[in-house]
């Protein structure tokens, strides 16, 4: 007996790494890979995405279920992305369901139509035979509705409002009595202009080289680093070449780190293009990220501009790829599915046949070992003509001069100067709160939070606490709950600092930049207009300051505390010390004036420090790289870490070391273990963590492991009392 019936292979939202097997009814159609479909899921009915068509299934015909229905009648996901969803989920060992449902907007995941939709009007069988004959004559505006929907076939609401002066209540009578019926339709993609409405600025030599090159590999893969400090012009070449990618009738997809993803930012792409952008970032309400997501996929949206998870934005007619700051953090999905979207964005460029542009003034060391292999790649931006005069970077050695409150003398002495000269001053702290420790003189009691293993954070002058790891916010307590001694603040957060800056100068108008003073929308664009206004003459921030900003009137830098990440564990720490130093001190000095950076530091001998100094980021990152090869770090070998973390003490690491004995038996040739070990800080929101760290000179070796040794870690009883999760190429080691 052959069953008609088709079989396809179904991914769903749920944990389990595997796809699910569905028979497809030839009533239903042909359900085509990328589509989604109604599918039976236990009791319940889900949305899932049909990843394959099979010719035969591990499991008997009589066992399989039905898809319901078939939703789409073009696949959400083109070949070409779908087949980027799949290598993603295979490379990352992410459950596929996750990942595909992850990448579409969170209306479609519920079954909401891919291609926009119109509610129109039309005539039914009954209506077209008799409506004319049966309506009264008196009924003057019911004739006059079907009149119009004869003349025109089809109409929304609206215009049968305008043109036939009939009301809603008038439909609704024609579509009780069976005349007319509602129906949704496709709306289609509206033709957008492609046209440039700015004409583009005139390129130095650099910026020419650079677009020249660029433009020149439209229509080929190639990864290129445009490696040019702050203000040195980089947003220049990506709008030329653009430009370029419009007039060949493709799409660029523009990646951008998560806070630079301003007003601003936008505002420039839209005065030079007349091509419409869609945006795409974690602000978007549901309607307005389906809006997007859709004019992308329609190729109505010539230029689509979003923060990480645009890398999985569907494109019509891709063209260009470009990730400014490619070096930056926010590019590395920390949860869930842990996948790089700089790492994806060059698969997605080499997979679509079109050049990926990486744009950093402190690129990140993976970037620089390519250009070590590629050095063609490599396009220089030098510093700008009226900008020849890098600033200055000076070391204060905080063990000489002592800091009042976080300040030294030297650095306050010069906030004057520059203050008095008219100019605008930047001090860089990256510990939001007022203070990092409330300590008991008396005792050497500290509060602590009772989940984690941390100190807590004082906010708001000394009034409350809150957990920076777990977010828990206890009220500060004014003694001590040990002796009763008065307790006190120690250290400095940006809230002290701002706090300290007011009294020290207290004509000078100042705004904290930070995630606490940022927290209400459109605050941010605020202040920075504030601060271009000159009306603002100090800021005080974290690494937000840092992010795409520009601050012409800024000409001094001061970095308040250097030292956190000089003596991390970490071995990513020091290259994000030194982005993060680079990029707050390309804030000073941008116009004519030259600019000053002041670093305060403990140790002013530290060999990241003195590399800085003498050779800049490039020196910095030659010694990095080099430490990075001996000690057989990446990018130079391959690293994968298995996490874990339970509310019992013991249970994370007993089912690493489950982990690990399964690992030892398979595949793992290659492969060098470190741990189980606890995490830095093991406790952390009432769990305790552990991991378990692999390590391969090249990824093939891992990959093989994971595709047996994965499935199996799902298996393990000692996976039920914990909740784990793997991290390919981790950004963070802990
Ligand atoms: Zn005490
Ligand atoms: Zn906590």
């Amino acid at each position: 007996v052959t069953d008609p019936s088709t079989i396809v292979a179904v991914a769903i939202d749920t944990p389990l790494r595997r796809v699910f097997d569905y028979l497809v009814s030839p009533e239903l159609g042909e359900a085509r890979p990328g589509q989604r479909v109604l599918i039976p899921f236990g009791r319940r009915q889900l949305v899932g995405i049909v990843v394959e068509s099979r010719s035969h299934s591990a499991w008997t015909v009589d066992k399989l279920r039905s898809v319901v229905a078939i939703i789409d009648r073009e696949p959400v996901f083109d070949t070409e992305l779908l087949a980027l969803l799949i290598w993603a989920a295979d490379y990352y060992r992410h459950p596929i369901g996750e990942v595909l449902i992850a990448a579409l907007p969170t209306a479609m995941r519920a079954g909401t139509p891919s291609i926009a939709q119109q509610k129109v009007w039309r005539l039914t069988a009954h209506g077209h035979e008799r409506a004319d004959a049966e309506l009264s004559a008196r009924a003057a505006k019911q004739r006059s509705v079907i009149a119009l929907l004869r003349q025109v076939n089809e109409a929304t609401t609206g215009q049968i409002e305008q043109q036939a002066a009939a009301s809603v209540a008038t439909l609704r009578e024609l579509a009780r009595r069976g005349y007319v019926e509602q129906v949704e339709i496709a709306l289609d993609a509206q033709e957008t202009a492609s046209g440039i409405t700015a004409p583009s600025l005139a390129l130095n030599a650099g910026q020419a080289d650079a677009v020249t090159k660029i433009n020149a590999s439209l229509g080929t893969f190639v990864t290129w680093l445009l490696y040019g400090v702050t203000g040195s012009g980089k947003t220049e070449v990506y709008l030329n070449v653009i430009a370029a990618v419009l007039a060949r009738g493709a799409q660029a997809l523009v990646l951008v780190p998560e806070i630079a993803l301003t007003p601003q930012v936008i505002a420039r792409f839209r005065e030079r293009f007349a091509a419409s952008l869609a945006i795409l970032h974690s602000g978007l309400n549901d309607t307005q990220r389906l809006n997007a997501w859709r004019d992308a996929r329609s190729g109505a949206a010539r230029i689509v501009i979003g923060t990480r998870s645009a890398v999985f934005a569907p494109l019509r007619t891709p063209g260009v790829i470009i990730i400014d700051e490619e070096h930056d953090p926010s590019f590395k999905q920390q949860d869930g599915f842990r996948y790089s979207a700089r790492d994806l964005a060059i698969v997605r460029a080499q997979r679509a046949g079109i050049p990926i542009v990486l744009g950093s003034a402190t690129p990140s060391l993976e970037s620089l070992a390519r250009i070590q292999k590629q050095p063609e790649t490599l396009l220089s931006l030098p510093r700008r003509a009226a900008d020849a005069v890098p600033p200055r970077l000076t070391l204060i050695d905080l063990r000489k001069h002592a800091a009042a409150q976080g300040i030294s003398t030297p650095a306050l002495m010069a906030m004057r100067r520059h203050l008095d000269a008219g100019n605008q001053v930047l001090l860089f702290l990256n510990r939001r709160g007022y203070a990092p420790v409330l300590f008991c003189p008396g005792c050497g009691w500290a509060a602590h939070c009772k989940r984690c293993d941390a100190h807590l954070t004082v906010h708001r002058g000394s009034e409350q606490l809150v957990c920076h790891h777990c977010g828990a916010e206890p009220l500060a307590p004014a003694q001590c709950p040990q002796c009763l001694e008065p307790v006190k603040p120690v250290g400095q957060g940006t809230e002290r600092i701002e706090e300290t800056v007011a009294q020290i100068f207290p004509d000078a108008p100042l705004a904290r930049i930070d995630r606490d003073s940022m927290r209400r929308k459109g605050e941010l664009e605020a202040t920075l207009a504030r601060i271009r206004s000159n009306e603002i003459r100090i800021l005080v921030g974290t690494q937000m300051l840092t992010k795409g900003h520009d601050f012409p009137n800024v000409t001094l830098v001061v970095v308040l505390n250097a030292d956190q990440g000089l003596f991390s564990t970490d071995f990513r720490a020091s290259e994000r010390l030194a982005q993060l130093i680079i990029q707050v001190a390309g804030r000073a000095g941008r116009a004519t004036q030259p600019g000053e950076v002041l670093i305060q530091t403990e140790y002013p001998a530290h060999p990241l420090l003195t590399l800085l100094l003498e050779g800049g980021y490039e020196g910095f990152a030659q010694g990095a790289l080099q430490e990075r090869q001996q000690s057989g770090w990446p990018p130079f070998t391959r690293i994968a870490l298995l996490r874990a973390e339970a509310t019992q003490p013991a249970a994370a690491t007993n089912f690493l070391n489950a982990a690990l004995r399964v690992a030892q038996q398979h595949a793992s040739r290659g492969i060098r273990f470190f741990g189980p070990a606890p995490a830095p800080m093991e406790r952390r929101a009432g769990r305790y963590r552990a991991q378990l760290l692999l390590h391969a000179a090249t990824h093939g070796p891992l990959q093989r492991l994971m595709s047996t040794w994965i499935p199996a870690v799902e298996g393990l009883t000692e996976a039920r009392q914990v909740r784990w999760s793997l991290d390919v190429d981790p950004a963070e080691l802990f």
